[in-house]
C-alpha cells in the first residue's frame, strides 16, 4: 500500500538527527496548532525511531542496524580509509591534488542520523569557542541539555573515575578558571535505579510530547532532492519516496534543512540557493589519540553485570573531560575502557578501567577557501550534486597538532604508562564534528548564510540547522551546541509564525 505523505505542513523538517529532532520537538511544545512533518532519507533501524543502536542488546540486530545506516554505498568502500560502524564515506572528492583533504569525511543514513551511533560527549563550549553575538547562549544550552537528557554524573561510581580525574587535575587544573577544571564529562545518557544505562538518540530529543502529537509525522526512507523557492521565498519541497520512488510535493510555510554539515549545503545548492559562503570554512577537528594504563591503582571490585546485558562496559567506564580554554585550546576526553585497544602480552588481562584512552581535538584555523564545493553535472548515490572537498591544513594547525601532542603526553604521564611510545595522530575526519559549512553570523557580509535564528539570509522562510551553523572554531563536540542553536531557531518559529500568515503567505 502506498504511503500517505502530507501535501502541507506548517513546517517542514529535512534530516531526523538531533538538529532537526529538536525543532520538532519544541515546536510540538510550544505550537501544538501547527501542521510539521519530518523527512528523512534512511531507514527506521531502532525503536522507538531514532534510539541509539548501543541501546539494542542483541549483537547481530545492533550489527544489522549500523548496516542499515551506512547510504546508498553500504559496505562498497574497502580502500582502508577509517571509517566507523553506522557510518559511510564520501566515496570520493574527499582529497584534492596537493592538498590535506579529509579522507575520513562520513555521513550517516538513517531516522536519528549519526545520533543513533555516537558518542554521547555534550560538553559546553568555552572562551573562544563561544559564539559572542548570541546573549542568550547559556539558556539555549540548558534547553540543549534538557532535550538531549545531559548527566554529569551518570558513571559518578566507575571504578578509579576520581583518580583519573585527580591525576589529570593536579596536572591541568592550576591555571584553569572556576568551570573550566578537569571534571566529569557530561554525558546524553540515563542510568536507572537499577543501574541500566539508555544512551540518548533522537528518539530522546523527539520524545514522547512529539511521538504523541498527532500533528507531526515522521516520514523516513523520504529523500528531499529539491527545496522549491518562489520569488525569494521557500515555500515547499520536493520529495522522493524511497519506497516506491514516487515524488511528491510538499508545500510547507516553513522549511528547515538540517541535513548534515555536508548534505545541507548540498540540498540548498540543489536548488539554487547559493550565497557566497556557501559550503565555505568546512572544518573538521584535528585529533590525537593515546593510550595508557593507570599506574599503582588497588583491585577494585567488578561492577554487576547489567541483567539485560547492557551496560557491562559502561560500569567499568568512565569518562573525563579536560575543558578547552583559549590558553591551552584543546579539548580533551578521556575513556576509560574495560579493554585494552591494543594487544598487551599474553595472559596480560588489564583490570577493566584501568586502560585509560585520551583524545585531544585541536580548534582548526579556520579559513574560507576550506570547502565543499559541489558539481553542476555529476550526482552522488542519491542523485544530489557530487561533493568535492577543498581542506588544507595551515601552519598554524600544524602548530596547534603538535602542541596537543605535548598535551596529550603530559597527560598519559600524569596518568600512568604509555601503551605506545608516541600518540597517534588521526585521518582528517575522524572527529566527526564537521562544522561551518552553513554558518551563522551577525550580519549578512558574505561571511556566513544565515543569522542567529538560523534563517538563510535573502530567502524567507528557510532555515538550516546541524553542526554546520557553528561559526567559532571549537574544539569541543559540537551537538550540544548545534542543539541550542536549533533551539533558538524553533522559539523563534513558535514565536513568529501564525498558521493564518502561513495560509496567507501561500495563496
Ligand atoms: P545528523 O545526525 O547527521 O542527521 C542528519 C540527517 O539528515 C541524517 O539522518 C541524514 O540521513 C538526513 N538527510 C541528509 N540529507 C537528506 C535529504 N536530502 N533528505 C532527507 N534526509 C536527509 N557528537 C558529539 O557532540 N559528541 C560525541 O560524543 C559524538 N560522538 C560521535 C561518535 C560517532 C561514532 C559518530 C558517528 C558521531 C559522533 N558525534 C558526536 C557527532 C554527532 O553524532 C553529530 O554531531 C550529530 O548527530 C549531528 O546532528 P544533526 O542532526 O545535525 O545531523
Amino acid at each position: 500500500m502506498t504511503r500517505k505523505i502530507p501535501t502541507h505542513v506548517d513546517v517542514a523538517i529535512v534530516g531526523s538527527g538531533p538538529s532537526g529532532a529538536t525543532y520538532a520537538r519544541v515546536l510540538t511544545e510550544l505550537r501544538p496548532d501547527l501542521e510539521l512533518a519530518t523527512f528523512e532519507v534512511g531507514p527506521v533501524v531502532s525503536d522507538p525511531p531514532g534510539s541509539h543502536v548501543k541501546n539494542i542488546v542483541d549483537a547481530d540486530e545492533r550489527s544489522a542496524a549500523q548496516h542499515a545506516s551506512e547510504g546508498p554505498s553500504a559496505g562498497d568502500i574497502s580502500d582502508g580509509r577509517l571509517r566507523r560502524p553506522g557510518t559511510f564515506l564520501l566515496p570520493e572528492g574527499f582529497q584534492q591534488d596537493g592538498e590535506d583533504g579529509i579522507p575520513s569525511a562520513a555521513m550517516s543514513s538513517n531516522v536519528g542520523g549519526m545520533a543513533a551511533h555516537w558518542t554521547c560527549a555534550c560538553p559546553r563550549p568555552g572562551d573562544s569557542e563561544r559564539i559572542d553575538f548570541i546573549d542568550e547562549l547559556d539558556d539555549l544550552l540548558t534547553e540543549a541539555e534538557r532535550l538531549l537528557c545531559v548527566s554529569r554524573h551518570a558513571f559518578d561510581g566507575a571504578p578509579f573515575a576520581d583518580e583519573v580525574r585527580r591525576r589529570l587535575g593536579g596536572e591541568f587544573d592550576p591555571i584553569r578558571s572556576p568551570g573550566r577544571e578537569v571534571q566529569p564529562m557530561p554525558l546524553a545518557v540515563q542510568v536507572d535505579g537499577e543501574g541500566r544505562v539508555t544512551w540518548s538518540g533522537s528518539d530522546v530529543v523527539f520524545g514522547d510530547e512529539t511521538r504523541a502529537n498527532p500533528r507531526h509525522q515522521l516520514v523516513p526512507e523520504a529523500l528531499v532532492r529539491r527545496l522549491i523557492i518562489e520569488d525569494g521565498r521557500a515555500t515547499g519541497i520536493e520529495v522522493v519516496d524511497l519506497t516506491d520512488r514516487s515524488v511528491h510535493v510538499v508545500t510547507a510555510g516553513e522549511v528547515v534543512v538540517a541535513a548534515d554539515s555536508l548534505r545541507t549545503p548540498q540540498l540548498l545548492w540543489a536548488s539554487g540557493v547559493r550565497p557566497h559562503a556557501l559550503g565555505r570554512y568546512l572544518n573538521d577537528q584535528p585529533q590525537v589519540i593515546h593510550a595508557v594504563r593507570l599506574r599503582d591503582v588497588a583491585d577494585a571490585a567488578v561492577a554487576d553485570v547489567d541483567p539485560r546485558g547492557r551496560s557491562v562496559i559502561v560500569g567499568q567506564s568512565g569518562v573525563s573531560w579536560v575543558p578547552f580554554t583559549d590558553e591551552e585550546p584543546f579539548h580533551g576526553q578521556v575513556m576509560q575502557l574495560d579493554a585494552s585497544p591494543v594487544p598487551l602480552a599474553p595472559g596480560d588481562v588489564p583490570q577493566p578501567g584501568t586502560i585509560v584512552g585520551l583524545g585531544w581535538f585541536c580548534a582548526k584555523d579556520l579559513q574560507a577557501d576550506d570547502r565543499v564545493e559541489f558539481d553542476d553535472t555529476a550526482t552522488d548515490g542519491y542523485g544530489l550534486p557530487a561533493m568535492r572537498l577543498h581542506y588544507r591544513l595551515t601552519d598554524t594547525d600544524r602548530a596547534s597538532l603538535a602542541a596537543a601532542r605535548q598535551a596529550v603526553q603530559r597527560a598519559a604521564r600524569a596518568l600512568g604508562e604509555p601503551l605506545d611510545p608516541e600518540p597517534r595522530t588521526l585521518p582528517g575526519g575522524a572527529s566527526l564534528h564537521y562544522q561551518g559549512t552553513v554558518r551563522m553570523g551577525a550580519a549578512d557580509d558574505g561571511t556566513s548564510v544565515c543569522d542567529q535564528y538560523s534563517r538563510v539570509w535573502g530567502v524567507d522562510g528557510l532555515r538550516v540547522a546541524g553542526n554546520g551553523v557553528i561559526p567559532t572554531s571549537t574544539a569541543c563536540n559540537p551537538t550540544l551546541t548545534s542543539v541550542a542553536l536549533a533551539v533558538a531557531g524553533a522559539r523563534h518559529i513558535a514565536e513568529t509564525v501564525s498558521t493564518t500568515a502561513i495560509q496567507e503567505a501561500l495563496a
